[in-house]
């Protein structure tokens, strides 16, 4: 059957408009900013576990050591204090079995500041150039012996602080030579004497004039003269970086360091 048509459009349902969901009324909860910290103080206290031995311990390290070796030595070649100096400038960053090697040859033809400016540079970079930096070592060698014939009569002067104002020469190089050369009680640190006073500890400090000055004060003045060459000595051999060898220390019952391998 036909349908029959509604004379009145049917008005379709309109779907109810739904209200647009209100926002959240956001609550205002007040957040309390956290209060700023007051500035950290440095902290005055010594890190644990890393107390300087006392001065009792400290004699007796160094009775120790001039017992077992009454005359320490360096192992760097030399002649006189100019070719002391041109041995240790050379030293920097390179061993003193490397040093001397180069250096037996160049101090046979040039033992004196006139003779190594003679040689010139090119040459005596053509002696040391098995030595690592050699081209600004040979420099400094060459400079320095200039210097030397100019302002100090060909003398290497006895006074640190003059020392230190040569080419290549810094205060472990003059400090060196003052003891070695002049037999004054200075304290050479190098990264032997360095770790070592770190470690035992003697003198505690994050460079090496730190550890100097602070050993300068609690070495006894009877030991001062060889005190460098004892500790050198003791890192290179002993007291190794990797694996220091404790069982052979003669202070094994003295060093209080966490490396201690007994
Ligand atoms: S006991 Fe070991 S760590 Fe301590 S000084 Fe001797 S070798 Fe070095």
């Amino acid at each position: 059957m036909p349908v029959k048509k509604s004379p009145v459009p049917i008005k379709k349902k309109s779907a109810t408009k739904k209200a647009p969901p209100r926002k959240a009324a956001r609550a205002k909860v007040a957040v309390a900013k956290p209060a700023a910290k007051p500035a950290a103080k440095p902290s005055t206290k010594k890190p644990k576990g890393r107390r300087p031995v006392g001065p009792e311990a400290v004699h007796e390290i160094f009775a120790r050591f001039q017992k077992s070796n009454p005359e320490p030595k360096g192992e760097l070649d030399y002649v006189n204090p100019f070719t002391l100096l041109v041995a240790v400038v050379l030293s920097a960053q390179a061993t003193d079995v490397g040093v001397n090697k180069a250096t037996r040859a160049l101090f046979a033809i040039a033992d004196t500041p006139e003779k190594m400016v003679a040689l010139g540079e090119e040459r005596i970079r053509d002696y040391v150039k098995s030595i690592g930096l050699f081209r600004t070592k040979a420099k400094n060698v060459f400079l320095l012996s200039q210097q030397l014939i100019e302002n100090y009569n060909s003398e290497v002067p006895r006074s640190r602080d003059i020392l230190q104002t040569l080419p290549g020469v810094g205060r472990k190089t003059a400090n060196v030579v003052m003891n070695m050369a002049f037999g004054e009680p200075t304290i050479a640190v190098d990264t032997h004497l360095f770790r070592v006073s770190n470690r035992i500890p003697m003198a505690i400090g994050k460079t090496p004039l730190a550890i100097e000055l602070g050993l300068e004060k609690i070495i006894p003045a009877e030991f001062k003269r060889h005190a460098h060459h004892w500790l050198i000595l003791h890192g290179r051999y002993i007291c190794k970086a990797r694996r220091p060898e404790c069982e052979r220390c003669l202070i094994s019952d003295i060093c209080t360091s966490s490396d201690k391998i007994l």
